[in-house]
């Protein structure tokens, strides 16, 4: 496929990659925008719903890559008691901060199991979508919520602990959020045992669970969760996806995952989630 087809392509709508890109003006330093040709064409619009506002990321700077990507931004930061937005006083400061960028959809990755209790109802209705993913569970010795991609993290029985990671999967889908991001993560200590404890039984009650409440199952950049078994049974059961890159910095993350998933699994555009807000 010729280069001058995939742009008129990709201009006429029908694909995103490199749109008006050749045109635009961006500072060589501009660590948050892609490099020139590391996106590449998919069947639909991608999104990145996992664009944290932190370590000099942005409004500004996500709807500026947005620009130059094509790639639709948005804006999301984490709301908790131990977590930047640790209040609804925090949280409507940072809706106002984001609502300046016209039309850049504003999220939440929430962290407390009680947060759809604790969140101002008003605040909540000016959100777009909230994010949230199965790594913080059960108490460490300091009675602190357990952070499981910590080193120090030991599982003694991993099926034991398999059963109750699996419930609590099945709890979070059940909280009104709109993506399940990292889904099958495991902890790196127990990480190698994947294929065996995520078994068919198990990923298929968290497939069943996440189409039933209409959440979407996250691909991440640069993530090693999920495998393409998961993501081709959930393609396979009906469930949608959404993609996302979960920055630290202001600096781009490495696609190349989101495509290869998209090539490998055959994600048609009928695979995407719409992604909104759920009732509180
Ligand atoms: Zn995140």
């Amino acid at each position: 496929m010729s280069k001058g087809w995939l742009m008129a392509l990709a201009c006429a709508g029908v694909m995103i990659a490199g749109c008006g890109r050749e045109d635009a003006a961006a500072p060589k330093d501009a660590v948050w925008l892609y490099p020139k040709d590391s996106v590449r064409p998919a069947p639909f619009t991608l999104t990145d719903w996992h664009i944290h506002i932190r370590g000099g990321m942005t409004p500004q700077k996500a709807a500026e890559r947005e620009k130059h990507s094509g790639i639709r931004s948005t804006a999301l930061e984490n709301l908790g008691r131990e977590w930047p937005l640790s209040n609804n006083v925090a949280l409507a400061a940072f809706i106002a901060d984001c609502k300046k960028v016209k039309g850049l959809p504003v999220g939440l990755q929430v962290n407390d199991r009680d947060w759809f209790e604790q969140i101002d109802p008003k605040l909540y209705g000016q959100l777009d979508f909230i994010l949230a993913d199965t790594m913080i569970m059960g108490v460490t010795a300091e009675g602190k919520p357990r952070r499981l991609w910590l080193p120090d993290v030991k599982i003694d029985d991993a099926d034991a602990w398999m059963e109750e990671y699996t419930a609590h999967n099945l709890r979070i889908l059940g909280e009104p959020v709109s993506i399940l991001a990292n889904p099958t993560y495991l902890p790196p200590c127990i990480a190698d045992q994947y294929d065996r404890l995520w078994t068919e039984e198990r990923m298929r009650a968290i497939i069943a669970k996440a189409i039933e409440r209409g959440v979407a199952l996250e691909i991440q950049a640069e993530s090693a969760f999920p495998k393409p078994a998961f993501i081709r049974l959930a393609k396979q059961m009906g469930a949608k996806f959404s993609f996302g890159t979960n920055n630290f910095d202001d600096k781009v993350k490495n696609l190349s995952s989101w495509f290869s998933v998209i090539e490998q699994c055959g994600l048609q555009a009928s695979d995407i989630a719409t992604i909104r807000r759920q009732e509180l």
